[in-house]
């Protein structure tokens, strides 16, 4: 008689996993224990050699599909002479680390059950079982345990409580577990009254909805706002009451042939699509929904996941759903009851309310498949709060990211948990959300503050950073901002001590020097840190900010420094009066800022074919450039954009621009040829830096790096080369990556690097 004792790390608990060991030990004639533990799960187990030999072998090999195991570790432990095999009650001691399973979608054996008649939880919407359902959203604090949730308030009838018990159901220790009987259930509200039951609740709604008015619909992670995709009316109702005006809606669809309908999926795309995070997948429209998405060629599409969805869809309602983040515009999503009714009152016309308390937050995610692989845009439900990645760090890190697009990650045991994307901080709620994600998070590790390594932005003036210096800790350290886009690539892929060609390229970030860069290519690695080597040539950006959101007061700084200019006022450019104030800030040197920004290039190459008003969201023009460059043909042009001196010059290729909008070159054919120009001189600086220095990996990060057609070309400039190109996976490469690179290279580099202004600062 032999005994082990196991330990298994990762996504080991709420899925189903102690069941599992459970009918795997049986099987094997064992006996022993499982038991939840704070950092996984443990398991002993006693008998003839050989059985356990295979017990072990099948623990990894046939685990539950949403179970990911890390790290297994098996040891010879004393026999205990057990005469059976039984799942204890969670210990609970030291600090949690287990990791947190993301929300899933209902499985495929709940869902036939959810339209079977016969079946006690017939077309009930908190059906779930340890495949599938609510994770995150739940959880209040660890262990994983019913009475640590936002179920503890429904006690288990004579059905649940059998099911839960028995450790060859389905359901065993199924947290969230419920049935008509004895669970939550749907309401629904509205002007004219309350109506409850499940189904009646659900019919109300969808009445409303082919209405065509808007329902706030409580999810998993939040509230939507629903209107009938296909009702125009309803959807400019939807985008006036939002203060959306053209930021496109993400769609939800009957299933994946009406998705098949409306987008063009690739394969990948399909996978992304049906993968257990059901994200939000972009692809090309191939339909007009009008008013969903105006002027842009990409349709946001995602299937349904909460079995609520799937009652909507199976009535006879609309087989297009519009289902956005209820909120005003940026605002963080609204996910309690109370705080939703008040304010979405004027936003939605009546309420399908689930009495399910939502613990967190957790908005959809948004990806796309990509011309180097998935990419993810916007990291949330499904994805969240997963670790992306483990650095070799004892202590614990706390990262607390950028002002646009916020994450946080927290590094405990070496696992680096990455947040839900929380928003941009400059609004209110962001930034209380913010602050109540780092303390749900400190708060969910039992990590002590006074142990803990605060991480924030080279960014004085950063909210974040004026928070991480409010906060408690044990030591606070700043990052640069493209230094910690490129340190989220190699994190990710774990690579600590390789050297790189890091391109960073986005809108906005602090610099070295107290200038925007965003157009940066630095040599180094995690471990040894990160040397600027090369930029784009420096621009006058008048008005600061503001020249983000007209594009028309980037290009006034960065054609000042061109020779002989046309009138931009006349055709074909029919630039604003707005214009010409910004030239004047920029010859008076007022409020007139230096910028290396590629993301502020692509503004005024936007503004030069004909993008000369205000933008309503961000990124917009360089979006509309994109689907413009998409339109021309691969063999556009290719104008000069040489560097030397360190220094990508943007003179020649602004001029080229200039003159073929003159000559009255076709524009798709200018846009084309403009990113044909970036990814061949973005290649070539690339490969330079490469040769230069004996490397042969070139990493691509930050905001600018979401546009797919600027990517693939890139990507085929370097094809004739050998470097290897790397690019985030599981962070998005805008800033909502930041809070990952700031964590790594505070794991892994050089001593803090505290420059005289954070001296300044801290002692402020
Ligand atoms: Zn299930
Ligand atoms: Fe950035």
């Amino acid at each position: 008689m032999d005994a082990r004792l196991i330990r298994v790390r990762g996504v080991v608990q709420g899925v189903g996993f102690r069941p599992f060991v459970y009918r795997l030990a049986r099987a094997n004639g064992l006996c022993g224990w499982v038991l939840n533990q704070e950092n996984g799960v443990e398991i002993h187990v006693e008998g003839e050699a050989a059985a356990l030999e295979d017990f072990t072998r099948a623990l990894a090999k046939e685990a539950p599909s949403a179970a990911q195991i890390s790290a297994l570790e098996s040891a010879p432990t004393q026999p205990a002479n057990l005469t059976e095999f039984v799942i204890r009650d969670s210990l609970r001691s030291g600090t949690p680390t287990v990791r947190i399973s993301p929300d899933l979608p209902i499985c495929e054996a709940c869902l036939a059950e959810l339209f079977d008649p016969a079946d006690p939880r017939y077309l009930y919407p908190y059906i779930n079982c340890t495949n599938c359902g609510p994770r995150f959203t739940v959880i209040e604090s660890l262990p994983y345990d019913r009475a640590r949730t936002t179920m503890r308030r429904w006690s288990l009838d004579t059905l649940c409580e059998q099911q839960y018990n028995d450790p060859l159901d389905r359901r065993f220790h199924a947290q969230p577990v419920a049935c008509p009987n004895c669970g939550p259930h749907y309401l629904f509200e509205s002007a004219e009254g309350i109506i409850r039951g499940d189904q009646a609740a659900i019919d109300a709604g969808l009445d409303f909805l082919c209405r065509g008015q808007i329902v706030a619909i409580k999810g998993i992670g939040g509230y939507h706002l629903s209107c009938d995709a296909r009702n125009a009316d309803a959807i400019h109702a939807l985008r006036e009451r939002k203060f959306r005006k053209e930021k496109p809606f993400a769609v939800m669809v009957r299933d994946l042939e009406t998705a098949r309908r409306i987008v063009k999926l690739s394969a990948s795309a399909e996978e992304l699509l049906c993968s257990p995070a059901r994200p939000i997948v972009l692809a090309p429209a191939l339909v007009d929904l009008s008013g969903v998405a105006p002027g842009n060629d990409e349709l946001g599409v995602m299937l349904p996941y909460a079995p609520l969805h799937h009652l909507l869809f199976a009535a006879r309602g609309p087989d297009i759903l519009v289902m956005t983040s209820a909120n005003r515009s940026s605002e963080p999503i609204a996910y309690e009851d109370e705080d939703a009714r008040s304010r979405l009152s004027s936003l939605a016309d009546a309420f399908l309310i689930g009495e399910r308390p939502i613990a967190r937050r957790v908005d959809d995610s948004v990806a796309r498949a990509g011309a180097l692989g998935p990419v993810i845009l916007r990291r949330c439900r499904g994805y969240a709060p997963g670790a992306v990645t483990t650095l070799p760090s004892d202590k614990p890190i706390l990262a607390v990211g950028a002002d646009l697009k916020n994450t946080i990650t927290l590094v405990v045991n070496g696992q680096a948990f990455v947040s839900q994307h929380i928003g941009d901080l400059d609004h209110y709620e962001a930034l209380s959300a913010f602050k109540e994600t780092i303390h749900d998070f400190v708060h969910m590790y039992e990590i002590d503050w006074d142990d803990l390594t605060i991480v924030h932005d080279l960014h004085p003036e950063y909210l974040s950073t004026v928070h991480a210096l409010e906060l408690p800790a044990h030591t606070r350290c700043a990052v640069q901002h493209h230094r910690a886009h490129v340190a989220s690539v190699l994190a990710e892929h774990q690579m600590f001590d390789r050297r790189a060609v890091g391109v960073s390229f986005d809108g906005t970030g602090y610099g070295d020097d107290g200038t925007i860069w965003g157009g940066e290519f630095f040599v180094g690695s995690l471990t040894e840190g990160f040397e600027r080597q090369l930029h784009l040539r420096p621009a006058p950006l008048p008005g600061g900010d503001a020249a983000a959101r007209f594009p028309v007061q980037c290009a006034a700084g960065f054609l000042s420094t061109l020779e002989d200019l046309p009138n931009l006022l006349e055709p074909p450019f029919h630039f604003p009066t707005r214009y010409l104030h910004a030239q004047q800030l920029v010859q008076k040197q007022q409020r007139t800022f230096t910028t290396s920004s590629i993301g502020r290039l692509f503004d005024t190459v936007a503004a030069l074919l004909g993008f000369t008003r205000e933008i309503t969201f961000e990124g917009q023009a360089a979006i509309w450039l994109e689907q413009l460059a998409r339109q021309g043909s691969p063999d556009a042009p290719i104008y000069p954009f040489p560097f030397d001196n360190n220094m990508l010059d943007y003179r020649p290729l602004l001029s080229a621009v200039i003159h073929d909008r003159l000559n009255q070159r076709d524009v798709r054919q200018i846009a084309r040829g403009f990113h044909n120009s970036v990814g061949i001189a973005t290649a070539r600086a690339a490969s330079f830096l490469c040769e230069a220095n004996s490397i042969d990996l070139v990493v691509l990060s930050g905001g600018v790096f979401q546009n797919d057609l600027l990517l693939a070309e890139i990507k085929s400039a370097l094809n004739s080369t050998s470097f290897d190109v790397c690019v985030n996976r599981s962070v998005p490469p805008n800033d909502g990556g930041i809070s990952l690179g700031q964590a790594a290279v505070v794991a892994l580099g050089p001593a803090c690097e505290i420059s005289q202004r954070q001296l300044n600062l801290r002692s402020a």
